[in-house]
C-alpha cells in the first residue's frame, strides 16, 4: 500500500491537532523508509517477480524487523518513548506521542488489507498474513482512494483554513496523491532494480511529508 497509508497520518491529524502533519507521514511510511535501504543492505529480502500481483511484482519473502506485527509494535514503541520526551512539558504531549506511535503501527494494519502473505507476525516467518487485495489493480486503487478521501473529510472537517492556501490545498494534495497513485500502477513502468526503487520510494516519501508540513501550516 503507498497512498492509502496516508489516511492514518491525516486521521490523526484530524483527531490530535497538536500532532505535526509532516511528521505524521513520515511515521506512516516509517517501516518501509527503513525496509528499502535495509534491502539494499541484504538484511532484509525481495526478489522482483515479474506478475507476482496485479498491482507490482514484488515477492517480500523476508522482511522480520520492518514488517512484522512484533517488529511494528517495538517501532511504534521507540516512537511513543521519543515523542513523549521531545513533549515532556508541551500541552498534549503524551497525546501527540500516542498519535505518532499509531501512526507507525498502522502501516502493518493498512499493508495488511493488500500485501499476499508476506507480512510476519513474529520475528521469523512461522506464521505470516496477508489479504492479498493486490491481486486486483482496481479493487486496490479504490480502496485507497476511499481511506484517504474518508480522512481527509475528517480532518476538514475538525480544522479551519487559515488561509487560502489552507482552504485548498489538501484537497489538491490528496488528488495529486491520488494521481501518482494510478500512474504508478497502471500507466508508469515498474522499475526491476531495486537500488532504483529504493531512491525513488525514499524520494517520494520525504516529498510527500515536506509538502504535508508546508500545508500543516495554514490550517488551525
Ligand atoms: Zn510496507
Amino acid at each position: 500500500m503507498f497512498v492509502g497509508h496516508y489516511a492514518a497520518a491525516i486521521a490523526l491529524k484530524g483527531k490530535e491537532q497538536r500532532a505535526n502533519l509532516g511528521l505524521l507521514f513520515i511515521a506512516v511510511q516509517f517501516v518501509d523508509i527503513l525496509f528499502f535501504p535495509l534491502v539494499v543492505a541484504g538484511i532484509e529480502k525481495m526478489r522482483l517477480v515479474p506478475g507476482f500481483t496485479a498491482v507490482n511484482s514484488f515477492d517480500l519473502y523476508y522482511m522480520p524487523f520492518t514488517h512484522s506485527l512484533l517488529g511494528s509494535v517495538a517501532w511504534a514503541a521507540l516512537f511513543f518513548l521519543l515523542f513523549s520526551a521531545l513533549g515532556k512539558g508541551q500541552p498534549r504531549g503524551r497525546a501527540v506521542a500516542w498519535a505518532m506511535a499509531l501512526a507507525v503501527l498502522s502501516h502493518w494494519f493498512t499493508d495488511l488489507l493488500v500485501h499476499t502473505p508476506d507480512l510476519p507476525l513474529l520475528g521469523d516467518n512461522s506464521v505470516k498474513l496477508g489479504f492479498g487485495l493486490w491481486h486486483n489493480a482496481a479493487v486496490t486503487f479504490g480502496l485507497e482512494a476511499v481511506l484517504v478521501a474518508a480522512a481527509l473529510f475528517y480532518y476538514l472537517h475538525r480544522t479551519t483554513a487559515t488561509t487560502r492556501v489552507g482552504k485548498y490545498g489538501m484537497l489538491l494534495f490528496v488528488l495529486f496523491m491520488l494521481v501518482i497513485n494510478y500512474l504508478n500502477m497502471f500507466v508508469l513502468p515498474q522499475s526491476e532494480d531495486v537500488v532504483e526503487l529504493t531512491i525513488s520510494a525514499l524520494v517520494i516519501y520525504f516529498l510527500l511529508a515536506g509538502i504535508a508540513f508546508y500545508l500543516d501550516k495554514k490550517r488551525a
